[in-house]
């Protein structure tokens, strides 16, 4: 079992590192927010006063941050206090340009170095059932396989430095663009008087079938279990959304692709955000699209 330093323990992290915990491993976690190191020396982890002071005496260094500019703060104080051949991760969704940033940083100090971000929300994070969308050499990969083996059930080495990022912003903006389609054809369907389930079981059968209509329906009543009958609670919330739909379309413009329905959809959602509805379950899209029909 290793020393493994967790830093971040938010509503991801917290139930991360308290698996690592589970799983045996001997976890310092820092936060900077008091609440939260509460709750991992509850759950069994031993508290650090500071993230460099986390790192003392780790094998791997794991970390789960907001954004690009979190992470690099962060490695940028930890790097140095690491020793030689330590194993840091970061799990974040950030952008690839700062992902590619910090493998740089740590192959600079002689560590081995994987971006990690995730997909399965915080269910994932405190069932176990993350994917991993993983980035770096094949020796980092293989370094990180048995610590993220604790924390999800599926692994996916995407490619070198940023390549989990680039995996990550590319899915997301395919869900981001699906779940709006799938909200058109409802909010469409309601106009024609076709009733909700007709269309799940024609479309769920057909060439329109997708994971947000078949596992994330976004009216209720088809799969019971989606956060359309749950007053759509998060979930994944929208801002949330927002903010992978930006990462794709800031990593499109500095490679020179052009995603017009990316753009489309990180307009929309950012729609949804600034009408006051950010918290709400992504799959909430579909309310927005129907206050259309009125404009
Ligand atoms: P969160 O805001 O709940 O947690 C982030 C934590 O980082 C906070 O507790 C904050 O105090 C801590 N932090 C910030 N700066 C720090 C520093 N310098 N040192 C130590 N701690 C610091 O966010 P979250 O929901 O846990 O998400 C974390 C990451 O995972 C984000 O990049 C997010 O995009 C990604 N993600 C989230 C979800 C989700 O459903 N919540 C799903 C997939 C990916």
């Amino acid at each position: 079992m290793a020393n493994i330093a967790f830093i971040g323990l938010g509503n991801m992290g917290g139930p991360m590192a308290a698996n690592l915990v589970k799983a045996g491993h001997k976890v310092t976690a820092f936060d900077l927010v008091a609440a939260s190191r509460d709750q991992a020396k509850a759950d069994g982890a031993a508290i650090a006063e500071t993230s460099v002071a986390s790192v003392k005496g780790a094998d791997v260094v794991v970390t789960m941050l907001p954004a690009g500019k979190h992470v690099l703060s962060v490695w940028n104080e930890v790097i140095p206090a690491m020793a030689k051949g330590t194993l840091i991760i970061d799990c974040s969704t950030i952008d690839v340009e700062s992902a590619k940033q910090a493998h740089a940083l740590a192959a600079k100090s002689g560590a081995l170095s994987v971006d990690a971000p995730v997909s399965g929300g915080t269910g994932g994070a405190k069932g176990v059932t993350l994917t991993f969308m993983c980035g770096g050499e094949e020796k980092a990969f293989a370094a990180a396989k048995p610590v993220l083996e604790n924390m999800g059930k599926k692994l996916v080495h995407c490619g070198g430095a940023g390549a989990g990022q680039a995996a990550k912003i590319c899915n997301n903006m395919i869900l981001g663009i699906s779940m709006i389609g799938v909200g058109e054809a409802f909010a469409l369907a309601e106009k024609l008087g076709l009733s909700h389930q007709a269309l799940f079981d024609v479309a769920s059968t057909s060439s329109g079938q997708c994971w947000a209509l078949t596992s994330y329906c976004p009216v209720p009543g088809p799969v019971p279990a989606s956060p359309a009958n749950n007053g759509y609670k998060p979930g994944f919330a929208s801002n949330l959304m927002v903010k992978d739909l930006t990462l794709a379309q800031d990593a499109a413009n500095a490679a020179g692709a052009v995603t017009p329905l990316g753009k489309h959809a990180q307009e929309l959602y950012k729609a949804f955000d600034a009408a006051g509805h950010g918290g709400v379950d992504f799959s909430g899209i579909i309310q927005h699209v129907r206050s259309l029909a009125g404009k």
